[in-house]
């Protein structure tokens, strides 16, 4: 099969954007389906680069010390009823066990969708006094949303998550917790999957069920619609109240403790594809690649071309997941392999390279191929490259945002924008109505109100869609 053919089985991202997805996903060896309708297989890649994320998270936790627990997969119903808001918003995705073995329960029993009422339960044994506080808790965790409409990563039934839980004595500390781990997403998806995100706090209607506020990271897909890629909720004492967690202050009077739950999913690796990858496939930023340089041997049957490969691969090793292709694949082949599955280096040896002292060096990114010295200093030429793919990544998907982040003056501009995709802000009354239509006209919702607008001066700004005052400044989209 000739170069054309391997890489016509992607379909375009500018034709068909899902099939698409699909394609890159399937094809780069990402994913895989499973018997049951959106679980999917994580096959090795993305098992690798979840397992960099977790890492990288992991470092944050405990610079902050916070502590890792594991928490039980099942939620007894009494418990989930407890807090109301919380199950009215996860009824309808509730999965069930009835039955263990051959007996129907007395009691079903809930796949957690999250686990705060598991915490607010366990808080309330431990936590006594102020002296307990703060509980910095996370787990890592798989849990089951019955989601009516599945994507690969994006929306899944089943997914990985991390979800931190505190409780603190005060209100105002919670909220500063919750807003600190909202940066702490913002900066890891930023050093580590070089996505951009518009940080901000969701409007009443989107908040997490239960929460007193929601903070989110917003980011946008190459094909224009967003993506909430971490949420932060300050739970304020809704859970404790429902649960009981009190604890006796400085003062010695009883106390609701302030909680925060927040967390980030195997969503994010679905927001990497979509935002970096192209019609050759997958595009995987260097420092979460799980291989990172791959070296194909040119004319590798010539002699000293596989002992050259293999030195080179030994001193690469000490700074780099480096791989070497020494199958029997046609060179050509190889090259659209690495295209395909993302490698953000392909470095190319062969007899005349090896004569010059040089590699051929082809960045995914760009495509671009140059020379390199084949001597002490490769090692520290690759990495710089390796910080420019990512840079070239990160300011490539910033400007694609900004480029389509836009404000509308009038409804029209509003419908003409959405359509053209992107986020597109405008002032808002806070009208339920206003929502309704808006999501009914365009497919549109809130995604956030950005930080930068929060302390916004709206004196005499109208909602353009209803007239009234303006409460908020808003971005919209059409979000995955
Ligand atoms: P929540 O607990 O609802 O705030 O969700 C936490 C984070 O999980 C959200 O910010 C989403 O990015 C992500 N998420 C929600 N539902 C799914 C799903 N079905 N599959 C993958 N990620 C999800």
């Amino acid at each position: 099969m000739g170069k054309q053919e391997f890489v016509k089985e992607i379909t375009s991202r500018d034709v068909d954007f899902a099939q698409w997805y699909t394609d890159v996903v399937v094809k780069g060896e990402l994913a895989a389906y499973s018997g049951v309708k959106g679980s999917m297989i994580l096959r090795p890649t993305a098992a690798a680069i979840w397992e960099n994320i977790r890492t990288e998270f992991n470092k944050h936790l405990k610079r902050l010390d916070h502590e890792n627990v594991m928490m039980p997969l099942l939620i007894p119903e009494s418990l989930l009823l407890k807090e109301a808001e919380h199950v009215e918003g996860f009824a309808p995705e509730v999965a069930w066990v009835t039955e263990g073995g051959n007996n129907k329960l007395a009691e079903r029993l809930a796949i957690r969708p999250t686990s705060e009422v598991l915490f607010a339960e366990h808080f309330r044994d431990i936590i006594k006094s102020y002296r307990d506080l703060p509980v910095l808790y996370n787990q890592w965790a798989n849990v089951v949303r019955w989601e009516k409409t599945t994507r690969p990563f994006l929306r899944t039934t089943e997914f990985h998550w991390q979800e931190g839980h505190t409780c603190h004595e005060t209100f105002e500390e919670a909220d500063v917790e919750a807003r600190q781990m909202l940066t702490v997403y913002r900066d890891m998806v930023r050093d580590l999957l070089a996505i951009p995100v518009v940080s901000g706090i969701k409007t009443q209607s989107e908040k997490f069920a239960g929460a007193y506020e929601t903070y989110t990271n917003e980011t946008l897909m190459y094909d224009g619609k967003a993506l909430q890629l971490a949420t932060s909720h300050h739970l304020g004492d809704n859970f404790a109240k429902a649960a009981e967690i009190k604890y006796l202050d400085r003062e010695g009077k009883e106390q609701y403790v302030q909680q925060t739950s927040w967390g980030i999913t195997t969503r994010s690796i679905g927001a990497m594809i979509m935002v970096h990858s192209d019609d050759r496939g997958l595009v995987l930023p260097p420092r979460v690649a799980p291989t990172q340089i791959m070296i194909v041997p040119v004319m590798q049957h010539k002699e000293g071309v596989l002992e050259a490969a293999n030195e080179l691969k030994a001193q690469l090793k000490a700074d780099f997941k480096v791989k070497l292709d020494d199958s029997d694949k046609k060179p050509g082949w190889k090259f659209n392999e690495c295209e395909m599955k993302g490698i953000p280096v392909r470095i190319e040896l062969g007899p005349r390279d090896i004569e010059n002292k040089v590699v051929t060096v082809c960045r995914r990114d760009t495509l671009e191929k140059s020379t390199l010295p084949l001597d002490d200093n490769l090692n520290e030429n690759l990495k710089a490259l390796l910080d420019e793919i990512h840079e070239n990544l990160y300011e490539t998907a910033k400007a694609r945002q900004e480029e389509k982040t836009r404000r509308a003056s009038t409804k029209e501009e509003f419908i003409e924008m959405i359509k053209e995709g992107g986020f597109v802000i405008a002032p808002y009354s806070g009208s339920e109505q206003v929502e309704d239509e808006i999501k009914e006209l365009t497919g549109a919702t809130p995604r956030c109100i950005a930080f930068e607008h929060i302390d916004m001066d709206l004196t005499d700004v109208k909602d353009i869609w209803n007239g009234e005052e303006a409460k908020l400044m808003v971005h919209w989209a059409r979000a995955y």
